[in-house]
């Protein structure tokens, strides 16, 4: 489905993402995990090309995403018409929802399937209603984001993202922005697409689900994958001091 090689992101000097490669298979649950500022929200940003990579190759369903070089020879940048193809096929779902404040639940959802799959808005409409009803909040979808509570709000973020039919799913840590009350019903929603059998990478602080949902732990520490495996074999019995460290400081 997805591979990533050997992807590297440099801002000015400072090179962030040292050499990541990384492969989804279809239904594979990754989760990310690595102390703040270890380069994994750069990683998911640069797997959906919101950042370009400055180096590296991703390939989607064997297709490769072309990279070249731009005018500074510093950037990869892919085929914009590929590009938009490629964005349409990995959606992202992020700490702080990013939903448009000025659009009703439903309309937020409807709007990637009409500008990107041409759907009317009729067709745009059953398609948002039947994602809202997937994740819960059918009932709010005619609420502006401002009179959602956070749960609700990441779970419209969810459909919006749903309504894509996306082949793999990002996830920038969910449940970070949300009150303690409010964590288990995304939580929720996320689990059961997982069971569906959907591709998701997941950065998240909560081990639990790490450990009970994911098929696959990766822990990134300074901009390299510096363990990963089983999420029972790598969260019990970590092999690098970085590691055993970082989990020490979760409990
Ligand atoms: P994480 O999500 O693991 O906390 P990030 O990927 O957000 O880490 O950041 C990794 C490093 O890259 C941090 O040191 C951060 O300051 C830096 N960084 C991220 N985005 C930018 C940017 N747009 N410009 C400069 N530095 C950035
Ligand atoms: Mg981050």
């Amino acid at each position: 489905m997805l591979n990533a090689t050997d992807i590297r992101k440099s801002f000015g000097t400072r090179e962030v993402l040292r050499g990541i490669s990384l492969s989804a298979a279809k239904g594979d649950v990754i989760s990310m995990i690595g102390s703040s500022g270890s380069g994994k929200s750069t990683f998911l940003r640069c797997l959906n090309f919101l950042e370009h990579p400055t180096q590296g190759q991703i390939a989607l369903g064997g297709q490769v995403l072309a990279c070249k070089r731009d005018r500074n020879g510093d950037q990869t940048v892919a085929d914009p018409a590929q590009l938009r193809a490629f964005r349409a096929r990995v959606t992202m779902v992020f700490q702080q929802f990013n939903l448009w404040s000025h659009m009703t639940a439903r309309d937020n959802v409807m709007l990637g399937p009409i500008r990107v799959h041409g759907l009317s808005r009729a067709e745009a409409g059953e398609r948002a209603d039947h994602y809202l009803s997937r994740v819960g909040v059918a009932h709010r979808k005619d609420a502006y984001p401002g009179f959602l509570s956070g749960g609700e709000q990441q779970r419209v973020a969810i459909a919006r993202a749903l309504a894509m039919e996306p082949d793999l799913m990002l996830f920038d840590e969910p449940t970070s922005a949300l009150d303690p009350e409010l964590v288990g019903e995304v939580l929720r929603v996320m689990r059961s697409l997982a069971e569906e059998g959907r591709t998701m990478i997941v950065v998240t602080h909560e081990m639990n689900f790490a450990r009970d949902v994911a098929n696959r732990v990766v822990f990134l520490d300074q901009g390299v994958i510096a363990e990963q495996g089983c999420p029972r074999e790598v969260l019990s019995r970590p092999q690098t001091e970085r590691l055993q460290g970082f989990l020490a400081a979760q409990a």
